[in-house]
């Protein structure tokens, strides 16, 4: 039965690197018919920032991987937020005092530094574990009489349970991805598991939780690797089934140099975040792949191959897809090189995928900035069509604006170079001729523009040189754009012949 959790902490926005692992832990989950789990790991009251859990939910929305189980949705270990869970860790805390596995630490956080700075004079790094612990310059209940300890609590001295880490023992550990590891338990600290401000810290609380709520897979960042041994050690100690781990890649800069972090964005031009964030004391927003223009397929897509390949040439995956090829024995070891070229290329092909009916409905908004509404009413009916003319010039829908706008306004200038060009002495009196041959046709379509205008070309032997990119320059204003008897025949005979008319004069 497999369960496994995303487990952010509610600090800010989510980055990608966040999205990646709910993304990979909803693959996992939905391949083997198990549930995505998603908890609220909110301890750490001073990091704490107020909308960042909504943020959470609405990007993994947004993405197409929302939980199965989370606050308010099949709330069946719940609940999922860590904060309302604090008596729980109470007693986990004390049933591993109780046993001999946990101890009270009195020291102060002065006394720490002094412990720290005078490590440091000798050339030694201090270590709060087996070789200090009990020779009596540190003070905690392994040291003090059961009577101290007690006196101490009851006077309201601030305390915290640090973990009995054992010594001397190899441990032998397996990561999906990483294969075998083997950690020395001696260079290893006694960390903190619950705090003087009476919560727990990560550790604790995280496998707690995780052994409640009945997670089978443990997939998550690198940067938790160095804790696994002791979490693998507090499984031990309460004896509980430890689940299996997966440790992700890291992701790195476009460079490959270095972890790609939350400011890399606006530095280098790209969004980090799924969704546009507001920060609340700054008032600063940063922007998202959706905002952006990015469709939410793109982003599932080029995440995936953050770290995951496929073994195949395809590249181009549904969530679908993914699903039932993805495996955790095709994730590698190695960090995963961010592209942002690349991620502007998925858009770009998931653009030709859409239906143009779709397209044409996000391009109204985009139009709707750019011209007075009554030109839009004019277009609208025929904005299916345009849209099918220039997406294949196109990696975002606003860029169908700079494609297309001469369908929804005159040429207000003519570009200078190719005007100078193009346009001749002989050109008015061509264009007039033009006009003539256009205002006879009565079916104005491309196809019969094509043949009447043609045929008069070569009847008139003008040559299509001097006709074709002046008309163009005409309705245009440039020299680009998609096929100009397509272009004539959704602009209609009546604003075709005016725009040539306007060029002339
Ligand atoms: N709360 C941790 C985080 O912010 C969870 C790490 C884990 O998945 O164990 O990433």
């Amino acid at each position: 039965n497999v369960r496994v959790r995303f487990a952010p902490s509610p600090t800010g926005p989510l980055h990608i690197g966040g999205v990646r692992t709910a993304l990979f832990n909803y693959l996992f989950a939905k391949k083997h018919n198990g549930t995505f789990v998603l908890r609220i790991e909110d301890t750490d009251q001073n990091r704490y920032v107020a909308n960042a859990e909504q943020y959470i939910m609405d990007s993994l929305e947004w993405c197409g991987i929302a939980p199965d189980e989370t606050v308010g949705i099949n709330e069946k270990f719940g609940p999922y937020r860590q904060s309302e869970r604090k008596e729980i860790y109470k007693k986990y805390a004390q049933q591993l005092i109780d046993d001999g596995k946990a101890y009270y630490a009195f020291d102060s956080p002065e006394a720490l530094d002094a412990e720290r700075k005078g490590h440091e004079e000798n050339g030694k790094t201090f270590i709060y574990n087996w070789h200090n612990r009990e020779k009596g310059r540190l003070v905690n209940s392994l040291v003090l009489s059961v009577e101290e300890v007690q006196i101490r609590i009851e006077n309201g001295d601030k305390y915290v349970v640090r973990f009995k880490t054992p010594t001397n023992v190899s441990l032998e550990m397996n990561d999906i991805i990483r294969g075998k590891i083997t950690i020395d338990t001696n260079t290893l600290d006694d960390k903190i598991l619950f705090k003087s401000d009476g919560m727990p810290t990560y550790h604790l609380a995280n496998i707690v939780d995780d052994h409640l709520m009945e997670i089978s897979h443990v997939i998550r960042g690198e940067e938790w690797l160095p804790s696994m041994a002791l979490h693998v050690l507090l499984y031990q100690a309460f004896e509980w089934k430890a689940p299996e781990f997966a440790h992700l890649p890291l992701i790195l800069k476009p460079t490959g140099k270095g972890k790609l972090s939350k400011r890399d964005g606006d530095k280098l031009g790209f969004p980090v975040f799924p969704l546009a964030y507001t920060n609340e004391a700054t008032n600063e927003v940063s922007r998202g792949y959706k905002e952006d223009g990015y469709f939410s397929e793109t982003v599932i897509n080029f995440l995936a191959f953050l770290g995951w390949n496929p073994g195949t040439e395809q590249e181009l995956f549904s969530l679908e897809e993914l699903i039932a090829d993805f495996d955790l024995a095709r994730v590698n070891k190695s960090g995963a090189r961010f592209d942002p070229d690349k991620t502007k290329w998925y858009n770009q092909q998931y653009l030709q995928q859409k239906p143009n009916e779709e397209l044409a409905e996000l391009f109204k908004a985009v139009i709707e900035k750019n011209v007075t509404s009554s030109a839009v009413e004019r277009s609208q009916n025929k904005l299916i069509e345009i849209v099918g003319l220039i997406k294949e010039r196109a990696t975002f829908v606003s860029d169908f604006w700079d494609l297309s706008k001469f369908f929804f306004q005159a040429p207000m200038e003519y570009d200078a170079k190719a005007s100078k060009k193009q346009w001749k002495e002989a050109t008015p009196q061509i264009m007039s001729d033009l006009i003539k041959v256009l205002s006879e046709i009565e079916d104005f379509t491309a196809t019969n523009l094509e043949t009447i205008v043609k045929g008069w070309i070569t009847s008139s032997e003008l040559g299509f040189g001097k006709v074709m990119p002046p008309f163009r320059l005409s309705l245009v204003g440039a020299m680009s754009g998609p096929d100009l008897f397509k272009i004539a025949e959704l602009l209609g005979q009546k604003e075709t012949v005016s725009r040539i008319e306007n060029a002339i004069v």
